[in-house]
């Protein structure tokens, strides 16, 4: 059976450091020279990838391992691009790729150059050991995820579908662990909410600035975007968020347990999370329970002295699963109050690997659990949007796995998007097994 040496979690590590030292900051993206690095290092294993662009200077890869067919593929997917980074913040540049303190530095480190390495690495290693595959395995580095996937994996699922097309994909975010309380636990993600972009505008009197009105179209949008933050959507139940629950409630100490069991049960746990002072810990969790809504461009007024007729903000809305753009519109008009205009600019479902309980979950479980037999797996709903979304267009089963070992004090929610964006040499590794593990073991033949 195929397992990781020193030496492919080397190669790891080196490729990711590579790939780092590519400025592939979106926007503009500009994946086109980590994208050649890719294909490079997969035609030098024998593959032979396909570079493909959607613009100029975005491009894509896709490599593939061919099986004998008896399952279908299994796709590995990574984004190439990275959100932008203010060096004058970080103690290591950013692009430097530095190794220090055990850990390698730079954007990209955890949101993902850290997988795309490690999908890379073992997909060459596996070819070049010629491992003989029950299922193919895909392997598709894409462009433009931190832009919203237009220039990548979005359009490599409407323009090249039978590529990429597989029963299941591993990509972002999950695989990273969480501490709560004394106890660690490993996410998998098996969902992630759906996006509802809406612009609301209301009316009022227009009139002169030397006389204030309190009806004005300003201060109405002022005080509904204090309520919509103050307030927040109600909570609803969703399977994934249930299961979480149990699974943390779980591994507590049974008061906790007993206690975490009926507050999920009771829907009381958003307000109580308004109490938790770890507020990186609480505003995930408190979005998984609730459609999300939050006023981030407000618009109104062009002249000091004048009380503009019409004022309007932008509302970054989240769904959850097995709920729709109109539920988040019947919701947000509640909260907003007669009077506003709603549209919805751009849209996209939620998506979920339906049921999530299957022979590849068990194994990514597994393949944690032996390494780290006092920590607990948990399924896990992503609040925010990946490249899941096209896949899941053409019906493969997505999880967000790219296994990653944090100690404690190093915090998953500080590094993504963060200053000092870093991954720790020791959890790469273990990364890098994991996944070989979970790759290997899922794909070979006979096993
Ligand atoms: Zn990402």
């Amino acid at each position: 059976m195929f397992c990781a040496d020193k030496e492919l979690c080397d190669r790891v590590v080196e490729l990711c450091q590579q790939l780092i030292r590519v400025d592939t900051t979106n926007p503009p993206g500009n994946e086109r020279l980590a994208a050649e690095l890719v294909a490079t290092e997969l035609g030098a294993a024998g593959l032979e990838p396909v570079v493909l662009e959607s613009a100029p200077g975005r491009a894509n890869v896709v490599a593939r391992l061919t099986g004998s067919g008896e399952a279908p593929p299994l796709l590995l997917a990574a984004h190439l691009d990275v959100v932008p980074a203010d060096p004058s913040r970080w103690r290591h540049g950013p692009f430097s790729g530095d190794i220090a303190d055990g850990c390698l530095w730079g954007r990209g480190a955890v949101d993902m150059k850290n997988m795309a390495a490690m999908c890379l690495g073992l997909v060459c290693r596996l070819a070049r050991e010629r491992v003989r595959l029950e299922r193919d395995v895909i392997f598709a580095a894409v462009a433009d995820e931190e832009a919203g996937c237009r220039y990548g994996s979005s359009w490599l699922c409407d323009e090249h579908p039978d590529l990429v097309r597989a029963q299941y994909a591993i990509g972002e975010s999950g695989g990273f662990n969480i501490f709560l309380g004394a106890k660690r636990f490993f996410t998998i993600q098996v969902a992630e909410k759906g996006f509802c972009w809406v612009r609301a505008r209301v009316r009022g009197e227009p009139g002169h600035g030397s006389m204030p009105r309190e009806d004005s179209a300003v201060v109405k949008l002022a005080e509904a975007v204090a309520k919509l933050a103050r307030r927040g959507l109600p909570p609803h139940q969703t399977e994934v968020v249930q299961d979480f629950i149990e699974a943390v409630a779980e591994a507590q100490s049974v008061p906790v347990g007993l206690l975490v069991r009926a507050v999920g049960a009771s829907g009381a746990l958003p307000g109580l999370l308004r109490l938790v002072p770890d507020k990186t810990l609480a505003r995930p969790v408190a979005a998984m329970l609730a459609n999300t809504a939050c006023a981030t461009v407000v618009r109104a007024g062009e002249k000091t002295n004048v009380i503009p007729g019409v004022a309007e903000m932008e509302i970054d809305g989240r769904t959850l699963p097995g709920q729709t753009d109109a539920d988040l519109l019947r919701e947000l008009g509640a909260v907003l109050g007669p009077g506003f205009e709603l549209e919805v600019m751009r849209s996209a479902p939620p998506v979920e690997a339906s049921p999530w309980r299957t022979p590849l979950y068990e194994r990514m479980a597994q393949a944690v659990l032996r390494r780290e037999p006092d920590a607990a797996v948990v399924p896990y709903l992503l609040p925010a949007f990946t490249d899941a979304k096209s896949f899941a267009r053409l019906g493969t089963r997505w999880y967000g796995f790219a296994p990653l070992k944090l100690p404690r004090g190093m915090r998953f929610a500080d590094l993504y998007h963060g200053d000092d964006e870093r991954v720790p040499l020791d959890g790469l590794r273990w990364g890098t097994e994991v996944l070989a593990e979970v790759v290997a073991g899922f794909a070979a033949a006979g096993s």
